[in-house]
C-alpha cells in the first residue's frame, strides 16, 4: 500500500489520492513559433521509466489540493511530496 504524505494533510492512504499524469511534462505555450509536433508530444507521449518519477497527485478525498509526488515507480516508495507549484526539493 502506498502512503502519500500530504503537505496540508500529513501521511494518508493512496485511496484518498487519484494520478493526475507526468510533472515532468511542460506545457509548450501558445506562440506562433510552437509547432504541431511539440503539441503531439506534449498530448500523447509519455516516459515510462523505471526509477524515481515526478508525478501530480490530486487530494481528491481529502484536502483537495494538487500535489507534486517524487515516486519511485520500481519500489513505489515516496520520495518526497510538495505543493504542486513548487520544485520538489523546496520546503514551503
Ligand atoms: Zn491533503
Amino acid at each position: 500500500m502506498i502512503r502519500i504524505n500530504c503537505p496540508w494533510c500529513g501521511e494518508r492512504n493512496m485511496v484518498e489520492f487519484t494520478y493526475g499524469g507526468d510533472a515532468n511534462n511542460v506545457y509548450p505555450g501558445l506562440s506562433e513559433e510552437t509547432s504541431e509536433k511539440q503539441y503531439f508530444e506534449y498530448t500523447y507521449l509519455r516516459d515510462n521509466p523505471c526509477g524515481p518519477h515526478l508525478e501530480y497527485w490530486h487530494h481528491v478525498n481529502g484536502c483537495r489540493q494538487w500535489i507534486k509526488v517524487k515516486r519511485d515507480t520500481l519500489t513505489h516508495e515516496v520520495i518526497a511530496t510538495v505543493p504542486a507549484d513548487k520544485p520538489v526539493g523546496e520546503k514551503e
